[in-house]
């Protein structure tokens, strides 16, 4: 059976601006359906790194958290501390880098709540049988949420190809034992005869995994977390990783997270894609390169697989924007995401989610037209 994935684009007429259109779209999208009177929500969202620009805007956020106050439920904005030193390591900086980049109680009217506590340790286990993982360990205070709405900036991403909905659950509410996981098989190393000594990624390595040796960068694999960055930051391709082995246990593994995310929210998660600002990499960058596509709009679902599917369609539909990281691939109807990331098998993960009984990648796209200005 099909999915329904409901669309809107950023059209609006002078009868009805974007805000109006948001709340339609999770009206259709059946938003009221899923919270009840007093549900304590999460609303899943990244923060964006300090020094990115590209993270989901708080004002959109804002109108979604009103829709959930409307509902009747109690909303309350959350993501996990990431793995790297960077601006949300910790709940501190983490709150901290959220109100810089304008998420505060006077933008948005719901308090910000790190889900995995202080230092990424406040987790709930959760033990199932997957292919790669016994045991999960997820955040508690989303774990303990009666209900929640996935808020995911689709891009690019150097790891996954792309990220929407299921990274947001699958990583995003993964605390730090969870996500050290997850980057357990992504181990770059340093092909010598390529390295330049350029020495940029030593600055970009949030844990200092990187020295200089004989004149050429080496990574301790004892202190690499396997965030990925270096791959991103190296100029002639010398950071690589074993991608036929070591990508799709990583995606698999992700996505086995993402269902034990969602163990106890079944029927209680709405997900919502916003697909503009399409930077090539991911929001936990502290930079944000050019879109690769022109924005193309907002879809929510209640399947994450279904929503992600229809998403990279939509980005792949479109001809890609030639000042941008895309080089290849940029075509109408071809795959952006290979373009960017030629070794990451991206429809892996959509493919395992399927296996895995979490949705479907056969979808409706039911678009939302904007009202006239002039009826009948
Ligand atoms: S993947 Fe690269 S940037 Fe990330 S922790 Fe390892 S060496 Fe550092
Ligand atoms: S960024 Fe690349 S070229 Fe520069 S030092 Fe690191 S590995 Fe070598």
């Amino acid at each position: 059976m099909k999915s329904k994935v409901y669309f809107i684009d950023f059209r609006v007429t002078p009868r009805e601006n974007i805000f109006g259109k948001i709340g339609r779209l999770l009206e259709e999208a059946g938003l009221s359906k899923i919270i009840s009177d007093r549900d304590l929500t999460a609303l899943k969202i990244h923060f964006g790194e300090r020094g990115n620009t590209a993270f989901i805007r708080p004002v959109y956020v804002a109108q979604i958290a009103e829709a959930v106050k409307k509902a009747g439920g109690s909303p309350f904005l959350t993501d996990t501390n990431t793995l790297y030193a960077g601006t949300r390591s910790d709940a501190p900086s983490h709150l901290k880098t959220a109100i810089k980049n304008g998420f505060t109680y006077s933008t948005v009217e719901v308090p910000v709540v790190i889900a995995d506590g202080l230092r990424g340790a406040s987790e709930t286990v959760i033990n199932s049988k997957g292919k790669h993982f016994k045991k999960f360990y997820i955040g508690s205070e989303i774990y303990n949420a009666d209900a929640m709405i996935s808020i995911a900036h689709f891009k690019g991403h150097e790891l996954a190809g792309f990220g929407g909905a299921l990274k947001n659950i699958g990583m995003g509410c993964a605390s730090r034992k969870g996500k050290l996981a997850q980057h357990s098989t992504v181990s770059p190393k340093v092909k010598r005869k390529l390295c330049v000594a350029c020495e940029d990624c030593l600055s970009h390595c949030a844990v200092s995994a990187i020295s200089m040796k004989d004149e050429k960068a080496s990574i301790n694999n004892d202190t690499c977390v396997g965030c990925g960055e270096c791959i991103l930051i190296c100029p002639s391709e010398a950071i690589q990783i074993q991608w036929n082995q070591s990508i799709p246990v990583f995606l698999e593994g992700m996505i086995e997270y993402t269902k034990a995310a969602l163990d106890n929210k079944k029927d209680k998660t709405l997900y919502i894609n916003f697909i503009n600002s399409i930077s090539p990499a991911c929001d936990c960058a502290d930079y944000s390169d050019s879109p690769i596509v022109h924005d193309i709009g907002i879809v929510a679902s209640t399947d994450p697989v279904a929503i992600d599917t229809a998403s990279a369609d939509l980005v792949n539909s479109k001809k890609g924007i030639e000042s941008s990281a895309l080089t290849t691939n940029l075509g109408e109807g071809e795959d952006k995401f290979k373009g960017l990331y030629p070794a990451v098998d991206w429809p892996l993960q959509l493919k395992y989610a399927e296996e895995l009984g979490i949705g479907t990648r056969s979808y409706d796209l039911i678009t939302i037209d904007p009202l006239r200005w002039k009826q009948g």
